[in-house]
């Protein structure tokens, strides 16, 4: 393979390496040999995950793949998932034992609004909200939509609607009336669940009279059925509106799940539109939760006294595998926190982990590297030293931000302690954990998501489909099916076997849209979406190593980079660059020597190609919702474009503020 025919060019090297901690090694759940058993017998690997699950009826086949796209696990099998993620646990004489610590937002008096439910406590609440759904007319198949904000209800309303078999959809809490009309409409949902507000960044802001604007613009909807958090005044329609302690408190405790297909929706869930338009991705019942129990024991080592926290909200995937599913499926006690992390305080993070002893944490590498913006000053304060894995999702860990995370959050390498990061790759298809370190089993280079994990077959592969050899880039491909892959796109056959599999048809892969390389072991390093690989001179360069190389060093904390078209080199590197804030001022006196050092440093570390012809220096950068970082309007702006759809970022002032400052930066 010569240099001007490379598929994506492998630019950085990262020398540093954490070996697994003996004692966790030695006790680990997933060992080794779990990696030989499931090649040996891939099937038989699965079968043996999904005998985690009580099946009311066990399973003839454990894969129909003989209509691919189009795949049916476990068929024959019949389960319940609440059934799974509740009553299971409470029939095992484990009812007394806490599912979730709820911390509310809101502290009063230094006394935080919290709320501790025992899966007994869970058990009667999701029967509740089972039949009151069945009151109002819910049946097995319709839709359910979910607009909630992180508390209690929001899980019970999930697996409620499992219960009875309505699949739900859940909207992120801080989508527009639009966003949340669009879904709805999209997988007609005739109810929607939601609360009168929630409390974010110190106030109370509304939910219901989203819902009241969004069913103007679709008539799907007959029953809102709404949970009193915050009192607020909403406006209240007598002929749909329904209070959630009217219809559910008063309801029987006693509801038996019925067993429903393992090929039973489950849920749709939207992507979060880093790329476009928000896809509506279904998941099923008996596939999907043998993926999410599985991946979470195995990647989080989970031990019976574990005391979980995932960061995500019920709105994202993340949210449904590792807050609901996975964590529920295993019985394992969870911190479940309403607000946002600078609330009352910058610190409240930490003081939650310290509160709750917390041992698996899980969030992601945009709050990482916010965390790193503002010092290690706020985290010092805490006693963090409970914490014993350290799990990221949602973007490529730069690997300066995965050293603070297991240094200054792990406390790695203060009184001979060792705490693992694991790297998590997957998406909102692929249900589950694609490709992760395994604590016990696998050392850890920071920013590497390493290998497919026991049961997942992952490559990395060029144009032509073709395995590239150790030391080059390409496209990531899962080669086989696995138990919680996307069904379909809602609605939409075509539209699914043209996203995902037409790319590589004639070699029947999975292609995820992301680049990757295969380092000199073969471990698998994430390089961004291939949409946003830049071509300079003819090399494919990722986004991904560039920022991580700015991110490098000590003065940056986050940073975005994007190709704009340029006469000489066809693209050229254009850099966003958020400082940590001890640098701000000094850089603010001087800019023209801060971007100077900061293209320097990305010569030295990745060599003359990567130079950036432009660094800009911005206070924050374009996100979804979910956190993650959209190039694309970046790309606007560096080619003096009018910025595109703006619809899923987070904060749409971000753009105004960063095309004003593009015209005043200095070209270096
Ligand atoms: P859309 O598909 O609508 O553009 P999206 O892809 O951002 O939205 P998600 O399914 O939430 O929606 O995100 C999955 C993507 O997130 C992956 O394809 C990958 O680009 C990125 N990602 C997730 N985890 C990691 C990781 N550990 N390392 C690198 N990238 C990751
Ligand atoms: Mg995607």
């Amino acid at each position: 393979m010569t240099d001007s025919e490379e598929t994506l060019a492998n630019l950085s090297r990262e020398e540093r390496c954490f070996e697994p901690p003996a004692d966790l090694a030695a006790d680990a759940n997933v060992k080794a040999d779990a990696y030989d058993a499931a090649k040996a017998d891939r099937e038989g690997f699965w079968a043996t995950q999904a005998d985690r699950l009580d099946w009311a009826t066990k399973w003839d086949q454990v894969l129909d793949w003989s209509n691919p796209p189009f795949a049916k696990w476990f068929v024959g099998g019949t389960l319940n998932a609440s059934y799974n993620c509740v009553d299971r646990h409470v029939e095992a004489g484990r009812g007394d034992k806490v599912a979730i610590h709820w911390v509310g937002e809101p502290v009063t008096d230094g006394v935080a609004d919290t709320r501790d439910i025992t899966y007994a406590e869970l058990k009667d609440e999701v029967s509740r909200a089972a039949n009151a759904l069945t009151a109002l007319g819910i049946e097995a198949g319709d839709r359910v939509a979910i607009y909630m904000p992180m508390i209690p209800e929001a899980i019970i309303a999930m697996l409620a609607c499992a219960r009875i078999g309505a699949p739900h959809t859940v909207v992120f809490g801080g989508f527009s009336a639009d966003a949340l009309a669009s879904r709805i409409e999209d997988c007609g949902a005739m109810v929607v669940i939601t609360a009168d507000g929630g409390y974010r960044r110190g106030t109370a802001s509304p939910l219901k009279s989203a819902v009241d604007e969004a069913r103007t613009k679709t008539d799907r909807v007959e029953t809102v059925l709404v949970v009193r958090r915050t009192g607020q005044e909403v406006a209240w329609d007598d002929s749909v509106d329904v209070w959630w302690h009217d219809a559910v408190d008063t309801a029987s405790t006693e509801h038996a799940p019925q067993a429903f297909d393992a090929e039973h929706p489950l849920y749709v869930m939207y992507t979060s539109g880093t790329t476009g338009k928000p896809k509506g991705i279904l998941h099923t019942t008996g596939g999907y939760l043998t993926g999410s129990a599985y991946t979470h024991n195995a990647v989080f080592d989970l031990k019976p006294d574990d005391v979980y926290w995932c960061t995500a909200d019920i709105g994202w995937v993340t949210g449904h595998s590792y807050i609901v599913y996975g964590p529920l499926a295993n019985g394992v006690t969870q911190v479940v926190y309403e607000g946002t992390p600078d609330a009352p305080e910058r610190g409240r993070w930490w003081h939650i982990i310290q509160d709750y002893k917390v041992t698996l944490f899980y969030t992601a590498p945009t709050a990482i590297r916010s965390f790193m913006k503002q010092g290690r000053e706020i985290p010092d304060k805490f006693d963090l030293s409970s914490l014993r894995i350290l799990g990221s999702v949602g973007e490529s860990i730069n690997p300066e931000a995965y050293i603070w995370y297991r240094t200054v959050i792990g406390g790695s390498g203060v009184d001979g302690r060792e705490t693992p990061v694991v790297d998590t790759w997957w998406q909102t298809e692929t249900g589950s954990v694609m490709i992760s370190p395994l604590p016990g089993v696998t050392a850890g280079k920071p920013g590497s998501a390493m290998t497919a994990i026991p049961g997942i077959d992952a490559d990395v592969v060029d144009d032509d489909g073709h395995s590239v050899p150790n030391g080059y880039g390409g496209y990531l491909v899962i080669t086989s099916p696995w138990p919680s892959m996307l069904r379909t796109i809602w609605g939409d056959d075509d539209r699914y076997a043209e996203t995902y599999w037409s790319r590589f048809r004639k070699e029947g892969f999975y292609f995820a849209g992301d680049g990757a390389k295969k380092d000199d072991d073969g471990d698998i390093w994430l390089l961004g979406r291939v949409d946003d690989v830049m071509n300079v001179s003819g090399h494919r360069l990722s986004t991904t190593e560039i920022e991580s190389a700015l991110v490098s060093h000590p003065k940056v904390a986050e940073s975005a980079v994007v190709g704009a078209n340029d006469p000489d080199t066809g693209q050229a590197v254009v850099a966003y660059v958020i400082l940590r804030e001890e640098f701000e001022a000094a850089a603010a006196a001087d800019n023209a020597g801060i971007i100077k050092e900061l293209s320097d440093h990305v010569r030295k570390e990745i060599g003359p190609i990567a130079k950036p012809r432009q660094i800009m220096i911005v206070p924050e950068l374009p996100k979804t919702r979910s956190g993650k970082i959209m190039r694309r309007l970046l790309r606007d702006v560096a080619e003096g474009r009018t910025v595109g759809d703006t619809q899923t970022l987070a904060d749409s002032s971000i753009m105004d503020l960063i095309s004003a400052g593009q015209t005043t930066s200095t070209d270096d």
